[in-house]
């Protein structure tokens, strides 16, 4: 650290990639790994036997001593668990042994994952399948290889198949569309993501004071500081050397590890930062994502700070999302939300686009709950970005492209007749990098879509499955029409005007923050689930469940499961707040404000006897045991409501939603009361002026 760094000569180095498998496996076997990855077929053992041989010597040369199967069970997070190479030769000594089947197949005793109810208590064992699409890599002394997971019926209970699925669904259904614009060349269109990371960095001294953080990943009481974000001098200012350092050591571990790390800034919030690498395909950078959230708050403790993940660590300053910008891509390496030079081009690029359209504005419940996270609860529909109300920001070129299709008038010239789908030329829509919109939940950025609802600590793989098979949905139906059409030009101009006259409600290009924006979305029909327990209980609506059963994405009962974790997850996380606010003010608040205000008295007691004013002492007393009497009954209050909960997923959930998170609010409200009224020197953890200005 601190020495400059060859970034090509490290990049890679600890992944198994394409290259070190060409360099180092014979090359029938690597003709064997390349086919089945073509035909999606799965990997005869010999040939596993021989992957896995090479694999484990090329991890003993980087130092590993074990081999992980990695997956991302319904947590949200991932799961590893490790089993060294060694195996005994009998005469007391050990060999390193690695086989084709510890490879491809792995049985973690993973009873404790939720599974939703897909498991049955008699075979709670999940199993692990290698991921031959991913590469295997190299970190902390074991090699991890990225896997599947699933029941032994075969249900997925991992982020990842669901993802993989939805990946060739929607490619099989854009294949159908470029086929009928003449391209007979594209085999697979894959999609391409970019998921930039937002994060707080804090002294590791600080958060260990605190028991909220400690437990919840956010701070559950604090008071305002005087100087909030007001000045925007964090906003891409100078980064600290503490952090800046930080930074070189994480960009480093990323890019030995094959990950894309590019952009590194301040962001708004005081101790805020973001992270963003180059796109690259959507199960890549889901792993990409899993693995920099990982390693980010690994390099943090290195550093003597903490990353916090969460998405509202602070309350009264701005949260961390995670940007997840979107788009699709031929084979061969053509953007598919890119307008083209001729009018066949842009012809294919209005498919595409109306088809994104028709398909968010149909399915704006199901995009809306794959973000629906307790954590997430404190951004979409709160007083921050974005909205909990879907819409699309198309930019003003794009918008009036829209409108004259609508209207039949054309776009540069209203003289001239209407515009003619594949005929006329689309204006030029330039790479909006400047004026775009901050405030729309779904950007058009000239190229991809930037979708900006996701939770910092999310996994990826939610929102972009949706993505996938809303997508694949629209295009598929797209293709029906058009392929049975007969006349092509004039069945394509009728789909595109009527999709974007029946769907324009999505498209809104102002501000989505106002409250004129509410209310005219209202009027426009668009849905607005500004919590968690409302949303959720969408997502397995007769329409979603219908969408990816039909599209093969999940089975219902799969479906079903997510939702039931989900909701659990939301009732769990509440919960764990609640009865810390209780243990912290019991434990830390009171006993500081009552042994205060209990000097206090003993200081007017002394002063009376003297003579001496004691007006000041005997006013802060008496709002203080004010604010405490009323903290304790809040407390007692909330903590009576926490005894009280309803059973069923959703009637628990309601609860927590319209009971247990106001009365947090009323804890938190005196709570916060007392600490502006309280001496330092008797508050019992830091505060937000010395954690985000340290
Ligand atoms: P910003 O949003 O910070 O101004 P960009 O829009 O250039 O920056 O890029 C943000 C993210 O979008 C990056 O991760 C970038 O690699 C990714 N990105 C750029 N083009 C595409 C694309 N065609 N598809 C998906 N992601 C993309
Ligand atoms: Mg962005």
């Amino acid at each position: 650290m601190g020495n400059l760094c060859n970034i090509p000569e490290i990049f890679g180095t600890d992944v198994f990639n394409d290259m070190t498998m060409q360099q180092r496996l014979p090359a029938q076997t690597y003709a064997a790994w390349k086919s089945c990855l073509q035909t999606g077929c799965s990997l005869p053992l010999d040939v596993a036997n021989v992957i896995a041989e090479a694999m484990k010597e090329w991890a003993i040369e980087k130092g590993a001593t074990h081999y992980t199967h990695w997956f991302q069970p319904m947590t949200g997070i991932t799961a590893e668990k490790h089993d060294s190479f060694i195996s005994p030769t009998g005469d007391g000594r050990v060999i390193m042994e690695f086989s084709g089947k510890e490879l491809v197949r792995g049985e973690p005793d993973a009873s404790s994952f939720p599974s939703g109810g897909l498991r049955a208590t008699f075979e709670a064992r999940g199993y692990t399948a290698w991921d031959p699409t991913a590469f295997a890599f190299v970190k902390d002394g074991s090699l991890y290889i990225p896997t599947c997971f699933f029941s032994y019926t075969g249900e997925a209970l991992d982020k990842k198949t669901p993802l993989l699925r939805s990946l060739d669904e929607v490619s099989r259904e854009a294949l159908r569309i470029l086929r009928l614009f003449g391209d007979d060349k594209t085999q697979r269109v894959q999609v391409s993501v970019g998921a930039e990371q937002e994060y707080f960095l804090i002294p590791k001294s600080l958060y260990a004071q605190r028991e909220d953080l400690r437990l919840t990943g956010r701070t559950l009481f604090g008071a305002q500081p005087p100087k909030g974000q007001e000045l925007d001098d964090h906003y891409f200012g100078t980064i600290r050397t503490r952090v800046s350092n930080f930074m070189k050591d994480l960009d480093e571990q990323l890019w030995r590890l094959g990950i894309l790390a590019k952009t590194k800034h301040n962001e708004g919030a005081p101790c805020q930062h973001e992270l963003a690498p180059i796109y690259s395909d959507a199960s890549n950078a889901c792993d990409a994502n899993q693995l920099t959230m990982m390693i980010m708050k690994k390099c943090a403790a290195k550093h003597d700070l903490v990353c916090l993940l969460h998405e509202k660590p602070f309350a009264g300053i701005s949260g961390s999302g995670k940007h997840n910008n979107w788009s699709l891509c031929t084979d061969s390496g053509k953007n598919l939300f890119k307008a083209g030079d001729t009018p066949r081009q842009n012809a294919q690029f209005l498919v595409f686009l109306a088809a994104f359209i028709k398909g968010i504005d149909e399915y704006q419940d199901f995009l809306r709950s794959t973000v629906a996270y307790a954590g997430n609860d404190h951004r979409l529909g709160a007083n921050e970005a974005p909205p909990a109300i879907l819409s699309i920001f198309l930019g003003d070129e794009l918008t009036a492209v829209m409108e004259s299709i609508i209207n039949g008038t054309n776009y540069t010239d209203p003289e001239k007749s209407l515009v003619r789908i594949g005929v006329d030329v689309l204006p030029s829509i330039p790479k909006d990098t400047t004026d775009r919109n901050r405030t729309s939940p779904i950007a058009f950025t000239g190229n991809k879509f930037e979708f900006r609802m996701l939770g910092s600590s999310q996994s990826i793989a939610g929102p972009n499955i949706a993505l996938n098979t809303i997508m694949a949905e629209e295009l598929g139906k797209f293709a029906d029409v058009l392929e049975n059409a007969e006349d092509f030009d004039s069945a394509l101009q009728k789909l595109i005007c009527d999709t974007l006259t029946e769907h324009q409600r999505i498209i809104f290009n102002g501000n989505g923050y106002s409250l004129q924006w509410q209310a005219e979305a209202e009027r426009r029909g668009l849905s607005n689930l500004r919590s968690t327990a409302k949303s959720l209980p969408t997502y397995i609506s007769p329409k979603n469940i219908e969408l990816v059963t039909k599209r093969g994405i999940f089975t219902e009962a799969e479906f079903r499961a997510r939702y039931e974790i989900h909701m659990a997850a939301y009732s769990k996380i509440t919960r764990i707040e609640a009865k810390t606010m209780v243990d912290m003010v019991l434990q830390q608040i009171l006993p500081a404000g009552l042994k205060y205000s209990s000097d206090l008295s003993e200081s007017v007691l002394r002063k009376q006897k003297l003579g001496l004013s004691a007006d000041s002492d005997l006013d802060l007393v008496r709002r203080i045991s004010k604010c405490c009497d009323k903290l304790y009954r809040k407390t007692e209050e909330m903590a009576a409501h926490l005894r009280d909960i309803p059973a069923g997923t959703e009637a628990s959930a309601d609860y927590y939603s319209d009971v247990i998170v106001p009365d947090m609010e009323d804890v938190r409200r005196s709570a916060d009361l007392l600490e502006r009224l309280t001496a330092k020197s008797y508050w019992p953890y830091p505060i937000y002026s010395d954690i985000l200005y340290y």
